[in-house]
């Protein structure tokens, strides 16, 4: 069995608003171990919506929409689905009534336009949206001397997520007989490596083929290994699956920072919160960043005291007691001022560790022997300060987030060695 998912909407295609509901719904088939092998988008216009249709159901068994459903003139998918089915719409007399009951609540009265909302294809099953008022429906229909499945969803996403998990997706496991298999990811989070060096580490599992596969994929300063199993039972699929990450782990060592929700501000926090101690920051070049992604994580305020902002050199000097022969000699973008901004700041608000970053985030503002994405990040602890001198590529904004993950996961190392 396999899916094709059909997103109806002109604004899709004019790009103002993001197709979540078709990433959506490839994530839930996912779950369920069921194939999708097309994803189209089609505007409001009913000869290319049927077009659509009837394409789809050339490759698919099931072709799921989403939008289209409501009472404006522009929502035309269930015109368009009579149209291929070859069926006349006839007035649905249960979604009339759940219709008006609801507009009773709100105290509407029902209107010719979204009394159309009730004529429906006379073989769909009809699922009422309690979000909504457009029913989601489900028809049945032969190509091809084969039994294949339409299932069409409102745009919304606040309705068509309950609507898709709690009704429709298990009315459809049952209608169309889909072989109960389990589908499991696992996400290994790395950091502290480029994406070519983990792939070589690695390169027999990035070689496997399903029903098991291993996917790789870099962000800014991350890299991750998406473990992805299909099996017959939960149990063999997370069987499969822990035992990748155990080959992983044991060739990536402590390149691996943790799996599928943590992220490095969690884990360092963690690790934070376990040996009972504190951080603050100084930041120039990442202008608060680093607090930013820190103070994502709730309870950071554990561990987290705060941070200066220290852009300028004056405010360098003036709150973290940089003295301006220091940031003459060697430049604001430098070891030692990046490691007095760890020392100061950790002796400032009494903390156990200080990150000291600065650096050039560009696009302006590189010389030869200091260019654009050249950045300092110290790490100031009971033991001294340490500082390393990177030099990041990318954009600005790029440039900046790699420099975050980068101080958090020099400082997650840090604390590992002191655990
Ligand atoms: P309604 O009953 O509200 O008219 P509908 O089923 O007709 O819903 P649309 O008119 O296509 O759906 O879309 C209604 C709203 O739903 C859009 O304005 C948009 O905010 C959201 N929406 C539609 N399609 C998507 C999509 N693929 N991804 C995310 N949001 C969407």
């Amino acid at each position: 069995m396999n899916v094709e998912i059909l997103s109806i909407g002109t604004e899709l295609l004019v790009g103002s608003i993001l197709d979540t509901n078709a990433r959506f719904l490839c994530q839930k088939l996912a779950e369920n171990a069921i194939n999708v092998f097309y994803r189209t988008t089609v505007g409001d216009n009913i000869e290319r919506i049927v077009k659509a249709f009837e394409e789809a159901s050339e490759r698919a068994d099931i072709l799921i929409t989403s939008g289209g459903l409501g009472p404006t003139e522009d929502d035309v998918t269930v015109r368009a689905l009579g149209r291929f089915l070859q069926e006349p719409l006839v007035l649905h007399k249960p979604t009339y009534r759940f219709i008006r009951e609801r507009l009773k609540e709100r105290r509407y009265s029902m209107t010719r336009l979204i009394a159309r909302q009730c004529y429906l294809p006379r073989s769909a099953r009809v699922m009422p949206n309690k979000r909504g008022t457009a029913p989601a429906l489900l028809c049945e229909y032969r190509r091809g001397g084969c039994q294949k499945w339409l299932l069409v969803l409102p745009g919304p996403p606040r309705e068509l997520e309950p609507l898709f998990t709690q009704t429709a997706l298990p009315l459809l496991i049952r209608c169309a007989r889909i072989k109960k298999e389990h589908f499991m990811i696992r996400s290994v989070k790395i950091a502290g490596a480029a994406e070519v060096d983990i792939a070589r580490k690695v390169p027999h599992l990035l070689k496997m083929k399903p029903p098991i596969t291993v996917g790789i994929y870099a962000t800014p300063g991350e890299v991750e290994l998406k473990i992805m199993a299909k099996t017959t039972s939960h149990r063999e699929a997370k069987k499969k699956v822990s035992h990748i990450e155990r080959d992983i782990r044991s060739r990536l060592k402590k390149l691996v920072y943790g799996t599928d929700s943590d992220t490095l501000s969690s884990v360092v926090g963690e690790l934070l919160k376990n040996l009972g101690a504190t951080l603050s920051a100084a930041e120039s070049c990442t202008g608060g960043l680093l607090s930013s992604v820190v103070t994502q994580t709730p309870g950071s305020s554990r561990y987290f005291l705060g941070s200066i902002v220290s852009y300028s050199n004056h405010i360098k000097t003036r709150e973290l007691g940089i003295s301006p022969a220091l940031i003459k000699k060697h430049g604001a973008v430098s070891d030692s001022v990046a490691s007095q901004m760890a020392e100061s700041i950790r002796r400032m608000f009494g903390s156990d560790y200080g990150i000291g970053i600065t650096g050039i985030a560009g696009p302006g503002g590189g010389t030869t022997s200091k260019p654009v994405g050249l950045v300092y990040i110290a790490l100031s602890g009971r033991q001294g300060v340490v500082c390393e001198r990177w030099q990041f590529f990318g954009s600005r904004q790029e440039i900046r987030s790699r420099a975050v993950s980068t101080a958090l996961n020099r400082l997650r190392i840090l604390l590992l060695d002191a655990t």
